[in-house]
């Protein structure tokens, strides 16, 4: 449950590269936001200032309402899931779940439930006790994307999470993003190359050039379908 906007943000590197000039849009809850452009365009930059991991240079980020220029990025009730997953190697499926609800002192029957929930969504069950290596690339991904749900958040960041993963893998996790963001309700910020995943998946898509948004459009209008 979450409208964002941007307005007017710009995001200059401390080595005085502007990556991110003057970036205006309304997101609105439940919005399914697909960020597209070349390498270097800005998308990373623009979902790390979102969470929080990257500084604002100016202008403002406001989530429902609140202005979240200056908010920490654990308090931003925002969760990422990246390309390379992120999990940690020495921890087990239900730790490397459980891990940011233990940083955010949540009781531990509550945890357990909330990451036995997400096991069953993602089909994670009968895998929790295992480490990051004695999983395939599908399973490790559906990890990352149980760390992401346990929290619930209003808002899901999504940096190409399934650019690592074979054709067939791809298509079977597209659809499942896909039953995720209509069973959570969820308003999502999805960056990807893939046109196929762009049109099956987004509400609008953003086109990025060189730090500024060319054309934000439906993916019909976008891609001239019927
Ligand atoms: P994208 O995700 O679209 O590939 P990025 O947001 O990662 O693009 O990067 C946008 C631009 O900012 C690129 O030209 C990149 O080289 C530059 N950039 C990224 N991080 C830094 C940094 N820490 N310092 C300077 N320039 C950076
Ligand atoms: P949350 O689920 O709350 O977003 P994460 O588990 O993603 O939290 O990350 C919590 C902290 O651990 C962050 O400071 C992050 O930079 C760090 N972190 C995340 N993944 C790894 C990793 N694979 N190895 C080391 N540190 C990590």
């Amino acid at each position: 449950m979450a409208s964002l906007s941007l307005k007017n943000v710009c995001k200059v590197y401390p080595n005085g590269f502007e990556a991110v000039k003057d970036f205006n849009l309304e997101v609105e809850d439940k919005e399914f936001i697909i960020f597209v452009g070349p390498s270097g365009c800005g998308k990373s930059t623009t979902l790390r200032m979102i969470a929080g991991l990257e500084e604002i240079s100016s202008g403002e980020l406001i989530i429902d309402g609140k202005v979240m220029n200056d908010v920490e990025p654990k308090d931003r009730d925002i969760a990422m899931v990246f390309q390379n997953y992120a999990l940690y190697p020495h921890m087990t499926v239900f730790d490397n779940m459980a891990f940011g609800l233990k940083l955010r002192k949540v009781p531990k029957d509550e945890i357990k439930a909330k990451v036995e929930e997400a096991a069953r969504i993602l089909d994670l069950e009968k895998l929790l006790d295992r480490k990051p290596k004695a999983l395939s690339g599908g399973q490790r991904q559906r990890v990352a994307m149980g760390r992401a749900i346990v929290r619930n958040p209003k808002v899901f960041l999504m940096d190409e999470p399934l650019s690592n993963l074979d054709a067939k893998l791809r298509v079977q996790m597209r659809s499942e993003i896909s039953s995720l963001h209509n069973r959570l309700g969820a308003t999502i910020i999805y960056v990807t190359h893939d046109q196929t995943e762009a049109m099956t998946l987004g509400t609008r898509i953003v086109v990025l050039k060189d730090g500024v948004i060319m054309q934000v459009d439906s993916p019909q209008k976008l891609y001239n379908q019927p």
